[in-house]
């Protein structure tokens, strides 16, 4: 057996050892093998065709010899007449007319006395015969003697006959005490002969016939079946002795199509064994090119392999790959090192992965999941809590594609799980801190609404009773004591101011669905308008631009522009023409306008200060504020998605710059 084993491998081996040397060597064998089945047919064909001609010279000769048959009867036949009668030259007639009609191939029947015809039958016609000695003729007489050396019936001929035609003539001997008595002869035309042996030739046929004789008297061969046919034949020669008049019959094929035959049949195996041999060349390729293959995928494999352990190692996400087919789980070393598992059995399979995620959000991950698998969706991604090995919980985002089968069922599922446990972590702070913002928020609007109402409702109180007291008691008081009531007045005025502002401030709100378009311009000169008896009393001179659009929510906006206008017009210089100029451009994602003066100017250090709550830097008696008014443009910008700064240079001017984000 394991001989049998060596044996195949080792055909195998070399069958694919070397390809093209396997199609030569079985184009080859191929060739040989039909080359001999050709040669084989070949030599069938040849001897079918040798059948052929031994068939048809056997049909001829026998043909030949039921004529000369005739011939051989009627001439034993008068033999006999002539031993046995008497006189048969009386009788002739009668006895040839017996002998012919019994004999139909026979032509012409005689009687020789010694050598000498002294009877012929039928006369009329062969009359010229009677008296002619054959013995006498050289050249009849050696083939009347054959007869007569025979003691048998020999035909001599084919011959010119001496009463016209061609004919043989059949001679028998008839001895008497040992002694030539006579001769019966017959003669049968080579007409008759042709016909009743078919011998006449065919130049359509496949055969070339040929009855053939030495000449006894000129010693040369000599066909006696006429043929136009010029042509030579080549095919097999068959020939038969006719002894009975030393005539040699002979049957060729004119030509042989045992070669001729077979070519196509040649041509056609040369062209199969060559197909033979390029198929096994083909085949013999097979194994090289299957390993080549092999190899080649297998590198790839490799490589993927070797693309995917890296780009595992290179994520920080855990890389999981699940059979759905059966139920098992590969996870990337990250899983072990994010959740502190072990790698097992147990963690391997699908079932365990289910019982660590969250009681909380294992109902929602679960239903989410198999609706998923249900749909044709290609990619699933869920966010949901695992438990770690420490019994903590950490959060995570799981994401898969799905790998389905023709019908479209799941069958595999890749994916990735990413810890977001520091972001969430991260997202609940910052929620918290919203929530503690909004609740903030909240209440400084409680406490501004309260403030606008309880606390304006004393200050009027104490404002207008001071007023009274000014104007009923002010010419009983003192002068400290009226100024005194002033001061009071005056504080309670700043007060209402302050609350004012501060009200305004805590109003501020944004919602991006509250933005519109607003029309900057326009937006301006309104505000221009509002301050136009300041403007007036300042003898200032505005310049404004052509401002681009705003997406904003107008009120604050509009804030905005009045209070950094109004400071310009506040902080002027008294002995310098106030110029203010106000300016707008887009700027990418933004829109940036600049409010300049040319007023008293900030000093360095304040440039960022001046944008806090209730700070100022000029005095309230020159300048009345209550610093609420950067702040709460900082407020708006900021809502706006913007910031606002001031460049300035003290006692020269300052330019107020904001942004505010381009919705538009
Ligand atoms: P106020 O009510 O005091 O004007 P603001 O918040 O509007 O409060 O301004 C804060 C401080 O910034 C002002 O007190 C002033 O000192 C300074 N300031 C504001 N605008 C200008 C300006 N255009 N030129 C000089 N100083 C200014």
């Amino acid at each position: 057996m394991a001989l049998l084993e060596n044996l195949k491998n080792w055909v195998k081996n070399r069958f694919s050892a070397n390809p093209r040397n396997t199609g030569w060597i079985v184009f080859i064998l191929s060739l040989t093998l039909s080359m001999y089945l050709s040669y084989t047919e070949y030599k069938l064909r040849l001897s079918i065709e040798r059948e052929e001609v031994l068939f048809k010279l056997n049909e001829l000769e026998n043909n030949l010899y039921s004529a000369l048959n005739n011939g051989v009867s009627a001439v034993k036949t008068l033999g006999f007449f002539a031993q046995n009668q008497e006189n048969i030259v009386d009788d002739f007639d009668k006895i040839g007319k017996g002998i012919l009609e019994s004999n139909p191939l026979v032509d012409v029947i005689q009687y020789l006395d010694s050598g000498t015809i002294v009877a012929v039958y039928p006369l009329a016609g062969n009359e010229t015969v009677i008296g002619y000695n054959v013995l006498a003729d050289p050249t009849t007489n050696k083939e009347v003697m054959e007869a007569v050396l025979r003691k048998d019936v020999f035909f001599s001929g084919p011959i010119h006959l001496k009463q016209g035609g061609v004919g043989i003539v059949g001679r028998y001997p008839i001895f008497e005490n040992e002694k030539l008595k006579g001769l019966s002869a017959i003669i049968i035309y080579m007409e008759t002969i042709f016909e009743a042996g078919k011998l006449n030739d065919d130049p359509d046929g496949d055969f070339t016939i040929k009855l053939t004789k030495i000449n006894p008297n000129t010693r040369e061969l000599e066909n006696y079946i006429p043929s136009d046919d010029k042509s030579i034949a080549t095919g097999f020669l068959a020939s038969s002795p006719i002894d009975i008049g030393n005539w040699t019959l002979s049957v060729q094929l004119k030509k042989s199509k045992a070669f001729s035959a077979g070519l196509f049949t040649v041509f056609l195996r040369f062209i199969l064994s060559f197909a033979v041999g390029y198929l096994a060349w083909i085949l013999a390729r097979q194994p090289a090119l299957l390993r080549k293959k092999v190899e080649e995928q297998s590198k790839e494999i490799l490589e993927a392999n070797e693309r995917f352990e890296l780009a595992t190692k290179a994520t920080s996400d855990v890389i999981w790959d699940w059979d759905l087919t059966s139920n098992k789980v590969f996870r990337s070393a990250h899983f072990f090192k994010m959740f502190g598992y072990q790698m097992d059995e147990r963690t391997k399979n699908h079932d365990f992965w289910k019982t660590i995620i969250h009681p909380e959000d294992a109902v929602k991950v679960s239903e989410n999941l198999e609706k998923t698998l249900r749909s044709d969706a290609q990619f699933w991604e869920q966010e949901f809590r695992v438990k770690r090995a420490d019994d903590t919980y950490a959060y995570i985002i799981d994401k898969g594609y799905i790998q389905r089968d023709d019908i479209g069922a799941p069958i595999r599922m890749i994916g990735a799980t990413q810890d977001i446990s520091k972001r969430k972590k991260a997202e609940i702070q910052v929620m918290e801190a919203n929530q503690s913002l909004a609740n903030a928020n909240e209440e400084l609007k409680v406490f501004a609404f309260l403030a606008s109402h309880d606390l304006r409702e004393p200050l009027r109180m104490i404002s207008s009773f001071m007023s009274l007291l000014e104007k009923k008691y002010s010419k009983d008081l003192d002068a400290k004591a009226n100024q005194y009531i002033n001061f009071a007045i005056d504080g309670s005025k700043r007060l209402t101011t302050l609350i004012n502002d501060l009200l305004e401030y805590s109003k501020v709100g944004f919602h991006p669905n509250s933005l519109e378009k607003i029309n900057a311009n326009e937006l301006v000169k309104s505000v221009l308008e509002l301050k136009s008896d300041l403007i007036r009393e300042s003898n200032a001179k505005i310049i404004v631009d052509d401002l681009p659009a705003i997406m904003g929510i107008k009120t604050p906006i509009q804030i905005l522009f009045q209070n950094l206008i109004g400071n310009s017009l506040k902080y002027r210089k008294t002995d310098t023409e106030l110029i203010i100029k106000i300016s707008g451009r887009v700027e990418n994602d933004f829109l940036e306008f600049s409010v300049e003066d040319n007023g008293i100017g900030i000093e360095g250090e304040y440039l960022e200060f001046i944008f806090g709550i209730l700070n100022r830097v000029h005095p309230k008696e020159k300048y009345p504020g209550t610093g609420m008014g950067l702040a709460t443009c900082r407020k708006i910008v900021t809502q706006h998605g913007g910031k606002i700064w001031v460049e300035s240079t003290l006692g020269a001017g300052s330019k107020f710059l904001f942004t505010l984000k381009n919705y538009g």
